[in-house]
């Protein structure tokens, strides 16, 4: 490996302003850090056309950032760009007889956070969101970025043009149906860095949120997985937190915060947090990391208590209801840092399950009758219950967060989104028509599944963690579930023949075609793309694998086991 040594020759690059030299970057939770040669923060999309291009004739990989909050190496590159200064904002109402929706193109380095407070001041608000706003648009429409709703896709489907960057340093504007559009939403930046992003936004809106205590088992007993996908449906907006714990009766009639909200008027912003409720906020991320600890190092046995008696903190006094503002009720409070790993596994209409296509089943041989997201959830759940030998073993953090997506159309989705329009056989594809939709109601939903492990001091987790996880995906990567990983979260590498089961043969390929054709000498594809999405060094000199061997080993506790799924 040569190390890079930056030169006068660069000087070439008409940058406003100079690349900074080895930074050390490190990713909100520690969990992976980085030093690249040179850290770009370009100011326009004719500055990062010249550095791709810069890049591509000294064959340096480069990868661009948003706001560092993903756990996955997703940004490990020679090179490294900003987004911070595309910041853009440019509102369109439409008027009030007008079927066209309000638009906002916005910068890519814009934080959700400002472009919250920003289309609030038009009363205008983005129809979802994830659980926080501390990221980037650009990686929001680039990572396959979601919020909880069976009644929308993720939060980049309302995505319906972007200015691109690519790899070759031509800057494009694709829109909403067109390849490059389906192959850059939810894509990783695999074919270029996005600048702007026009939305899709909404009159602005308020919810009405409501907190009740349920036992999650109730739900899962359903073998077509009817009774999950009716609560999924219950309200517009609906998320699960499942505490595994090991309390006595009648303490463990339920073990799960149901979290569901409906539309209200817009009300007024909530007021700023006092400082009193900072500190009680505080002393409880301390204590609860206290308790983590000792379960995490001395006792993991002892992590069913502490869920129980965390999980009654949370859920006395429910059932509870709040009103806020859509964007501030959407956030939730992640605590302090953490390793997630997040996968969707499908939740279809229980009236078409028999027709989902697995890679088991064939017209003679039908699928399994029980929902992938039950096939799933019963066995994992009971794994990491304390009371299984697995679970008591481990020590699973609470809460499990479970939230759901609407699949995309069929054939106008991203290709590489873990909402995309699920596979099914040809003759329902006829019966549900061209984009894939059911009746009125029947819509497909995959469900999102995430164990959180939090990892309190930034201390890397014990080794136990480590199998855990392969379990966890081992159980996801079974033909009969079918799951697929969000890209911008920590996860294994993945087959060839995996990959085109998650997506589709015919998607992969399609990513990779307009992948290679916007990026000729595989400048942004690094050797985690490679490992994750297989198949985009192929068939060029100097495959990415080998190109890749020049980036260097990546550093960062998790992502050094994270390397093998072995
Ligand atoms: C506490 C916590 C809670 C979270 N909750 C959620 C949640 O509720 N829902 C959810 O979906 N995710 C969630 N995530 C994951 C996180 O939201 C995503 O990883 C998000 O994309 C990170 O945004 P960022 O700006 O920090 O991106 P970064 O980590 O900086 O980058 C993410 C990826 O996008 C690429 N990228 C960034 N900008 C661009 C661009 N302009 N063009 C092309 N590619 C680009 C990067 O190369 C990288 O691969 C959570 C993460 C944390 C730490």
């Amino acid at each position: 490996m040569t190390a890079y040594t930056p030169t006068t020759q660069d000087v070439f690059l008409p940058l406003k302003y100079a690349p900074t030299t080895s930074p050390y970057l490190r990713n909100w939770s520690s969990t992976y850090n980085h030093t690249p040669s040179l850290f770009f923060q370009p100011v326009s999309a004719q500055e990062i056309a010249s550095i791709f291009r810069a890049a591509k004739e000294r064959g340096k990989k480069v990868r661009v950032v948003g706001e560092f909050n993903s756990p996955g190496p997703g940004w490990h590159g020679e090179w490294i760009i900003s987004t911070k200064h595309f910041r853009t904002v440019q509102i369109t109402r439409s008027s009030s007889s007008s079927s066209s929706p309000h638009l906002a193109l916005l910068g890519s380095g814009l934080t959700l956070r400002e472009a919250n407070a920003l289309l609030a001041s038009y009363s205008l608000s983005f129809t979802t969101i994830g659980s926080i706003d501390c990221i980037a648009l650009g990686s929001c429409f680039s990572g396959p970025d979601h919020g909880t709703s069976a009644y929308h896709s993720l939060i980049s489907s309302s995505a319906r043009a972007v200015t691109i960057v690519t790899p070759d340093g031509e800057v494009r504007r694709t829109k909403r149906g067109e390849e490059l559009f389906r192959a850059a939403g939810a894509g990783v930046g695999g074919v270029g860095c996005v600048v702007e992003v026009e939305w899709e936004v909404e009159e602005a809106f308020g919810l009405e949120v409501t907190f009740e205590r349920i036992k999650l088992g109730e739900y899962l007993k359903d073998e077509s997985g009817k009774a999950l996908y009716d609560l999924a449906r219950s309200e517009e907006f609906v998320k699960i937190w499942h505490f595994p714990h090991s309390l006595p009766s009648p303490l463990n009639a339920t073990d799960t915060i149901l979290w569901r909200a409906r539309r209200v008027p817009f009300p007024p912003a909530s007021p700023p947090p006092s400082y009193f409720s900072l500190l009680t906020t505080w002393l409880s991320h301390v204590l609860h990391g206290l308790l983590i600890l000792f379960t995490m190092w001395v006792w993991p046995g002892a992590q069913g208590y502490v869920n129980g008696v965390l999980y009654w903190m949370a859920a006395w006094g429910l059932p509870k209801r709040e009103v806020k503002r859509g964007y501030e009720a959407m956030l939730m409070d992640c605590k302090y840092s953490q390793l997630v790993n997040e996968w969707t596994v499908p939740l279809p209409h229980p009236s078409s399950l028999s027709s989902l296509l697995s890679s088991q089943s064939s017209p003679s041989q039908p699928s399994s009758p029980v929902s992938p997201a039950l096939q799933f959830l019963r066995p994992f759940l009971t794994y990491i219950h304390p009371s299984s030998p697995t679970g008591h073993a481990l020590g699973m953090h609470a809460p499990v967060e479970i939230r759901f997506s609407k699949c995309e159309r069929e054939g106008e989705g991203f290709w590489l989104s873990p909402a995309a329009a699920l596979p099914r056989r040809k003759g329902e594809k006829e019966e549900k028509g061209e984009k894939g939709e059911g009746k009125e109601g029947e819509d497909d939903l995959v469900m999102w599944v995430e164990p959180i492990v939090y990892t309190p001091l930034r201390l890397p987790p014990p080794p136990r963690f480590f199998p855990f996880f392969q379990s966890f995906e081992s159980l996801l990567r079974l033909p009969s579930v079918s799951g697929r990983p969000h890209w911008a979260k920590a996860h294994f590498p993945t087959s060839p023949a995996e990959l085109a089961r998650m997506f589709g043969r015919e998607n992969v390929e399609e990513y990779h075609r307009v992948r290679a054709g916007a990026d000729r000498e595989g400048t942004v594809w690094t050797r985690w793309m490679e490992e994750r999405v297989p198949g985009g060094g192929r068939g060029k000199e100097g495959s990415a694998q080998r190109e890749s061997e020049r980036e260097g080993k990546r550093t960062g506790r998790w992502e050094d086991v994270m390397g093998s799924r072995k």
